[in-house]
């Protein structure tokens, strides 16, 4: 079984400061494996120890997503591809289309493996539009996933209710956290992983920019919520009866 997985070379967004504008600081800030994209991996290899098979790691952004690569590459998948693109000015459909590019140049695969959104800018648009672009059936939101011959049975965990689906293969698929726990890899596993195959691909070359039209972020800054920062005080008995009086007045307590 051939098996991709999408990888982003993801902002770190617990390190990421605002400024005083509520603006994200951007420039110096340090990237990691995209949080969710570890399960997206770790499916991939349990998929690979069950079928037997290669897992191939697809990422598309700047030269440094190599050191994502390569801690995918250390918990155990085969190769490598990266797609060199600045990913702070391409969109969600320019992302898919490199990413469903490399993925046929290098297929065919029988399962393309995603998370259902990234830890940094999380729209949830890249896995459905792989989908599309490569004509394979795509279920999201996968919290198991078995393939049974030709045909991948899906536990999606939808907010409310669980729904299981049958796709034939190839089938696209984002997961969702609680599908696996990822390993960690080994120190040895880490150095082995500078040796496996890792090519890379200009994706201006790859497809040349224009083909999708691209949409532009314009701003982005965190939510703003207005605090009310009112002081409690007194003994705490007091301040308790005071607290349950203010959340009553505030409409979050009914008498
Ligand atoms: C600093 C910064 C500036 C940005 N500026 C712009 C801008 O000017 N214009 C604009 O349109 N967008 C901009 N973006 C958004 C950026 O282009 C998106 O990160 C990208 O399009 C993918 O969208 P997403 O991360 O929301 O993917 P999602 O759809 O949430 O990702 C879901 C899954 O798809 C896969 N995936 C997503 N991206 C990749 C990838 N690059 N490589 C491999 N797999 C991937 C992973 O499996 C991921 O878990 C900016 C992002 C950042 C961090």
């Amino acid at each position: 079984m051939r098996i991709a997985v999408c990888v982003k070379h993801a902002v770190d967004e617990t390190e990421l400061k605002i400024d005083s504008g509520g603006k994200p600081l951007l420039s110096g800030a340090t990237s990691r494996m995209s949080t969710f994209d570890k399960n997206a991996v770790e499916e991939g290899l349990r998929l690979k120890a069950a079928h037997q098979g290669e897992v191939v790691i697809f990422t598309v952004g700047p030269s440094d997503s190599k050191k994502t690569m390569k801690e995918a590459l250390a918990m155990g998948a085969d190769k490598g591809v990266l797609v060199t693109a600045d990913t702070t000015s391409i969109d969600t459909m320019r992302t898919a289309s490199l990413l469903a590019a490399a993925i046929k140049k290098a297929g065919p695969f029988d399962v393309v493996l995603c998370s259902e959104g990234s830890s940094d800018t999380y729209s949830g648009q890249v896995p459905p539009m792989l989908g599309e672009m490569l004509g394979a059936a795509f279920t999201g939101y996968a919290r198991k996933l078995e393939v049974n011959g030709q045909t991948a049975r899906v536990e999606r965990s939808l907010e409310d209710s669980l729904e299981v689906v049958e796709a034939p293969l190839p089938v696209v698929a984002s997961v969702v956290s609680e599908i696996n726990e990822p390993r960690y890899p080994t120190l040895i596993q880490i150095m082995q992983a500078g040796k496996k195959p890792l090519e890379e691909l200009n994706g201006d070359q790859l497809q040349p920019a224009g083909a999708y039209r691209q949409a532009s972020v314009v701003s982005m800054s965190a939510q703003q919520s207005a605090r009310k920062h009112v002081m409690i005080e007194g003994s705490p008995d007091e301040a308790a009866a005071k607290l349950v009086e203010a959340l009553i007045r505030e409409g979050v307590l009914s008498k």
